[in-house]
This record gives C-alpha cells, sequence and structure tokens, in this order.
C-alpha cells in the first residue's frame, strides 16, 4: 500500500482546513479517503478534530477488517455506503456547519435557486430523513441520495458531500456550505426565483467540459 502515507497525509490536512473554515468546530465532523484499490478508505478517529495525526486515522477494509488504535468515527456506515454505491468517488466529508445545518433543520432541500448548485451534479441537494447517527437507515437513506447526486443534507444532522479526490469533496462541502447561507439569506428576503430544468441541465452539461485553463 504504497500510497497509504500521501493518502493519510491528505487526509489530516484536509480536516484541519475544515476546522479552518469554520466548517467544522469540535470533533463533530468526519471525512475519509480511498485510494486506487478500491479495497476500503482511511477514515478520521471517532471523537477527534483536527488535533488527529496520520497515526490517528482508521483503516476500514472493504473485508470488513478495521485497522488503528482508535475507534473509527461513529459516521463510518455511511462513508461505506457512498463508497459502495459510487466506484467513482474517493472521498467523503461530512460536516455540521451553520448554514447547512439550518436548511437541514428546516428538512428542506437546497433547490435550483444558484446555478452553483450544479456542483453536487443535479438541479438540487436533496435532503434525507431524519434517521439516527451511525444508523443502518442513515447509511441507506445517504446512499440512496447519492445515486444522483454527490452530497445531500442529512434532515437535523448536517451535511454529507463526496468527489472524485479529497480536493473535490472539500470544494463541494464548502460550495453547499457557501449557497445554502445565499439561499437562507434570500429566504429571509423573500421568495427567491429558481432556475428551470432547462437552464439547470445547460450548466450541468457546462460543467462537464469545464476545466481550469490558464491563458
Ligand atoms: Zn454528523
Amino acid at each position: 500500500m504504497a500510497d497509504d502515507l500521501a493518502l493519510r497525509e491528505q487526509l489530516v490536512a484536509a480536516v484541519r482546513e475544515l476546522d479552518r473554515l469554520g466548517l467544522n468546530r469540535g470533533s463533530t465532523g468526519n471525512a475519509s479517503v480511498r485510494g486506487s484499490a478500491l479495497d476500503g478508505c482511511w477514515i478520521t478517529p471517532t471523537g477527534m478534530g483536527a488535533e488527529a495525526g496520520v497515526d490517528d486515522l482508521v483503516w476500514l477494509g472493504d473485508d470488513g477488517g478495521v485497522r488503528g488504535a482508535w475507534q473509527p468515527s461513529s459516521e463510518a456506515p455511511f462513508h461505506r455506503a457512498v463508497y459502495a454505491a459510487r466506484a467513482d468517488l474517493h472521498a467523503v466529508v461530512h460536516v455540521h456547519s451553520v448554514h447547512a445545518t439550518a436548511l437541514a433543520c428546516l428538512r428542506r432541500p437546497l433547490p435550483a435557486f444558484h446555478y452553483m448548485v450544479a456542483v453536487a451534479g443535479g438541479d438540487s441537494v436533496p435532503c434525507v430523513p431524519y434517521h439516527l447517527f451511525g444508523s443502518e437507515a442513515l447509511s441507506q437513506a445517504v446512499a440512496q441520495a447519492f445515486g444522483g447526486r454527490h452530497a445531500c443534507l442529512l434532515a437535523n444532522h448536517g451535511l454529507v458531500a463526496g468527489g472524485t479526490s479529497l480536493a473535490h469533496a472539500m470544494s463541494v462541502a464548502l460550495e453547499i456550505e457557501s449557497l445554502c447561507e445565499a439561499y437562507l439569506a434570500a429566504l429571509a428576503a423573500g421568495e427567491p426565483a429558481l432556475l428551470s430544468r432547462d437552464e439547470m441541465a445547460a450548466v450541468i452539461a457546462r460543467f462537464k467540459t469545464y476545466r481550469a485553463a490558464r491563458r
């Protein structure tokens, strides 16, 4: 497992960045990453936040094996469920960030009020029903939401974002949190206009070909 240390270093850096950005406070969130072998993932330990180092991370093998000094995050079941559902995703970030959580507590999805909602792969970010953290029911609900998106809100809980890399999952989480903040501000001022299905389809098509381009 030659790339293990590099993956673990990425994960530790990502968790510290989530803390620095204010998406995570204390030890509430968690994150995981997996390599090209798709045989399991590294996940943050339970009850630990930005202080976690590379040796504190826990390996969850797809064969059921668990390796590490600490217990894995109590929310490990939905990380496993996302990876089982989506071979294209290599990282999952979960946060209780203020604005995404506030919208999730209204049990409302994030609709197509802004074109950037398409960063999650569709014309909305769904809000899955409330289930106990760590439960099989929550895992199934998250896996179902990830069938058509790579982010969802968890009712009365928070946000889950996935990506093809840790950097991608982080950027989706940050974008959705910012969009939830803007949506709540728009809702407080009136009734936001929503983009049509065709308008969002055009954005999604554009995103598929969009790449950072240096001139
Ligand atoms: Zn949580």
